[in-house]
């Protein structure tokens, strides 16, 4: 299949694994292999930090990871800028106490992201019901280092959110199956959402926004939930601001307390923020972040953060 023309004015990101070495080791080794820091990226040996996010770095679109040792070892990993938002905006805790729980987790870019912020402490319970799949995140969690995390072989949806062995978890990601509509390079996305289908395009959209919404509900009933961070790789305002209304307006969200967190907590400096019209109450759109396919340097992306009322007062409902 051809690439998408788009993808050309997307860097190729890598982020550091901080759980194998620092970004600055990281940057001196790649400097000592002729690689230019902040050099430009019209030459494939030109790279950056990202001004955004953390251990991010930025390289011509051009240079190949695929045969790099540090990549093979899994020191680098290879994630677009937008699929390492969700872990930044969990910020999940960091201590031997802390349970955190990512519902989809699968191919485990975002798992072994959200496991190098918590640097290896507490517990991290990654679902993921596909076999196939479930395998693939094993071997990345495996191979990143990741020891802090209990791999599930699962459907989220049939954990009891009563069940005492998640009664302490406090944040949980939820990343779920999308259309992938965002999507105009396939750097590290694995795309289960191309599964042939004789739906209509709208169809489809409306299958994928309920069981979107069917999730976020879901999560919202573990008891110790604090913080929810919903992220999709669409450009569709159906699986993106339309769930997150509906989820707000929820007996779930009313019964646990949740509110959307304001956009001091979810990137505020990031620019694209959520479409007015497309959310029951416009002044949500400042507290969800969207990429735009192409135009903002990612793929197309989205991410809301469900954060609980109780002792917060920095929440929208
Ligand atoms: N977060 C992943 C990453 O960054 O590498 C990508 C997740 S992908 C968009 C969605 C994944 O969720 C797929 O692997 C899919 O098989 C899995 N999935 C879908 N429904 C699920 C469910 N009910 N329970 C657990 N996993 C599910």
């Amino acid at each position: 299949q051809a690439e998408d023309p788009r993808a050309a004015a997307i860097p190729r990101y890598v982020r550091v694994n901080t759980l194998m070495g620092t970004t600055e080791d990281t940057i001196s080794t790649l400097t000592s292999r002729g690689f230019e820091f902040s050099g430009p990226f019209d030459s494939t040996k030109g790279f950056a930090a990202d001004s955004l996010i953390p251990d991010l770095l930025l390289f011509s679109p051009q240079t190949q990871f695929h045969e790099d040792p540090l990549y093979k070892s899994g020191k680098l990993i290879l994630q677009d800028k937008a699929s390492c938002f969700p872990a930044v905006v969990l910020d999940p805790p960091c201590s031997g106490g802390a349970v955190v729980l990512d519902a989809t987790a699968a191919p485990g870019n975002k798992t072994s992201h959200l496991s190098a912020l918590m640097q290896n402490k507490g517990k991290l319970f990654a679902f993921e019901k596909d076999r196939k799949r479930f395998g693939t995140l094993t071997k990345m969690l495996s191979k990143a280092g990741c020891t802090n995390v209990q791999s599930v072989h699962a459907d989220f949806l049939s954990v009891s959110p009563s069940d005492e062995k998640y009664g302490a978890v406090t944040h949980i990601l939820l990343d779920p199956s999308c259309s992938g509509s965002g999507i105009v390079n396939r750097m590290d996305y694995l795309m289960e959402s191309e599964i042939e289908s004789d739906d209509t395009q709208e169809e489809r959209l409306n299958k994928l926004a309920a069981f979107q919404l069917t999730m976020i509900k879901h999560a919202m009933k573990f008891r110790s939930v604090v913080k929810i961070v919903y992220s999709t790789c669409s450009i569709h305002a159906v699986e993106n601001e339309q769930v997150v209304s509906q989820a707000l307006k929820s007996d779930e969200a009313r019964a646990g307390k949740f509110g959307l967190a304001s956009r001091s907590q979810v990137l505020p400096l990031w620019h694209r923020r959520g479409v007015p019209t497309e959310m029951d109450d416009p002044t949500h759109a400042e507290c969800v972040v969207r990429c735009s396919p192409g135009e903002d340097g990612t793929n197309g992306f989205f991410v809301a953060c469900f954060v609980k009322e109780a002792g917060n007062n920095d929440l929208k409902r």
